[in-house]
């Protein structure tokens, strides 16, 4: 579900034509609907509400400050990666105590601000990480709340580079040592083992790797708490699959019908990180084609948006829907299956600017005949789209917008060329002499 529909053949976020926003702040451009990031917000927190689930957005996948701020407004907290995740989190207006903060590598910097900004959890993935944490809490006077992060040794699920539960990743303890790492630390000082954490991947497409996972939390909670740790939260992590390509992803009941039994018998609060599932389809991007070709026998559409903009289709071969924002007389609406050819679609390759040949939106797509100034727009876009944009080939990063019915507001400027330079006119060459 989302509010990105075709009217009288124009495409409308919420009550605006797309173009209209086009045609104001340009392209290429990340529009979003107000009302679909709630609507999928809110199917979380129906879905989970027998649990009281405290529900941590997951920033890295769209840490705009303003979307943080509507999650923040209709009751998430926040999972953070970073000191700077937790920067955004903090300016969004979210207290300490409604983050969670997960990731391999924490700096001793990173680990100082968390707590002095009272983070509600750790998520720990490492022995030698659990004992720095400790120290530095205790050279503050605090306790550090930690979850331990398992690695619980599932079958593959997702995409190679986003499976994070495979054996021998980086992420999380084995789940062999995770009771060794934990009685090492019992009646330390400095630390309150209070939980475990399994993100599974990202994303995932079927509930049966949380059934797995909630199968294999519950003996290790168990033991922790006959080691002596008061054991009070299960954070699943996040990972819920959205649509891409037709309606392959599953309702969040799905996944809350193996969850909410274990977090039952557990006795535990539920924590979730949810991000792709909340923004994902909330968001386009949009671009205008610049000039189309013929090369090798190949069909290509050369567009304003590029790899630095949304670089999922080549980091991961990740398929995105794509279709004109305008439909000319005679185009038809979007097809249910892009993988069947219909009379006005032929053989293209969307590619953008950028000098790499891995440079590209869509390989080998039906899409119909466009031409200079076509309008076009990338589905789903909205989580793992600008989060990881750079300014690869000096390209500014896009703007983006936010709709709410018939308002658009400009939540993040397009970035000027000065923009580019900004953080290096910190000095000249002088010193070097002659
Ligand atoms: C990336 C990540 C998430 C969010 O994953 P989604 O698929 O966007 O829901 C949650 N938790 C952790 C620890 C992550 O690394």
């Amino acid at each position: 579900m989302d509010h990105f529909h075709y009217r009288n053949q124009k495409l409308y976020c919420e009550e605006i034509p797309v173009s209209d926003l086009a045609k104001e702040y340009g392209t290429p451009i990340f529009i979003y609907s107000y009302a679909t990031l709630v609507h999928h917000l809110n199917q979380l927190q129906t879905a989970f509400a027998e649990a009281k689930p405290l529900i941590c957005y997951s920033v890295k996948t769209n840490g705009n400050i303003h979307i943080c701020r509507v999650m923040r407004e209709h009751g998430s907290g926040f999972d953070v990666t970073s000191g700077g995740e937790m920067y955004r989190a903090l300016a969004a207006g979210a207290s300490g105590e409604s983050i969670v903060y997960a990731g391999v590598g924490k700096t001793d910097e990173e680990i100082h601000f968390a707590l002095q900004n009272d983070v509600f959890m750790f998520n720990v993935e490492s022995e030698e990480e659990l004992h720095t944490i400790g120290a530095i809490a205790q050279s503050l006077g605090k306790v550090a709340s930690i979850a331990l992060r398992v690695n619980p040794d599932l079958p593959p699920k997702t995409h190679v580079k986003t499976d994070t539960s495979v054996k021998g990743v980086k992420f999380g303890l084995d789940i062999e040592t995770v009771l060794d790492v934990a009685r090492g630390v019992v009646g330390h000082p400095g630390i309150a083992i209070k939980g475990i954490h399994l993100h599974l991947g990202s994303p995932i497409l079927s509930a049966e790797p949380y059934r797995l996972g909630c199968e294999k939390a519950i003996p290790i909670i168990q033991s922790l708490r006959e080691q002596g740790h008061p054991i009070t939260h299960l954070n699943m992590g996040g990972g819920f699959g959205i649509h891409y390509k037709k309606q392959e992803a599953l309702p969040a009941s799905a996944f809350a019908e193996f969850i909410l039994p274990t977090v039952k018998k557990l006795n535990c609060q539920l924590i979730l990180e949810p991000g792709r599932f909340i923004v994902g389809n909330a968001g386009i991007l949009v671009s205008s084609v610049l000039f189309t070709k013929e090369s090798g026998g190949k069909n290509y559409i050369i567009q304003d948006a590029a790899m630095n903009d949304l670089i999922r289709p080549t980091l991961y071969d990740s398929f995105h829907r794509i279709w004109t924002v305008d439909l000319p007389a005679g185009t038809n609406l979007p097809p249910q299956d892009y993988e069947v050819q219909n009379s006005d679609t032929f053989l293209q390759n969307v590619v953008g600017p950028v000098c790499e040949s891995g440079d590209f939106l869509a390989k080998d797509r039906f899409l119909p005949k466009v031409s200079r100034g076509t309008l076009l727009a990338t589905f789903s876009a909205g989580a793992y789209g600008m989060s990881m944009s750079s300014n690869y080939n000096a390209r500014r990063r896009a703007a983006e917008i936010l709709v709410k019915g018939d308002k658009a507001i400009l939540i993040r400027r397009r970035e000027t060329y000065a923009d580019l330079i900004a953080a290096e006119e910190c000095c000249n060459l002088d010193g070097f002499g002659e």
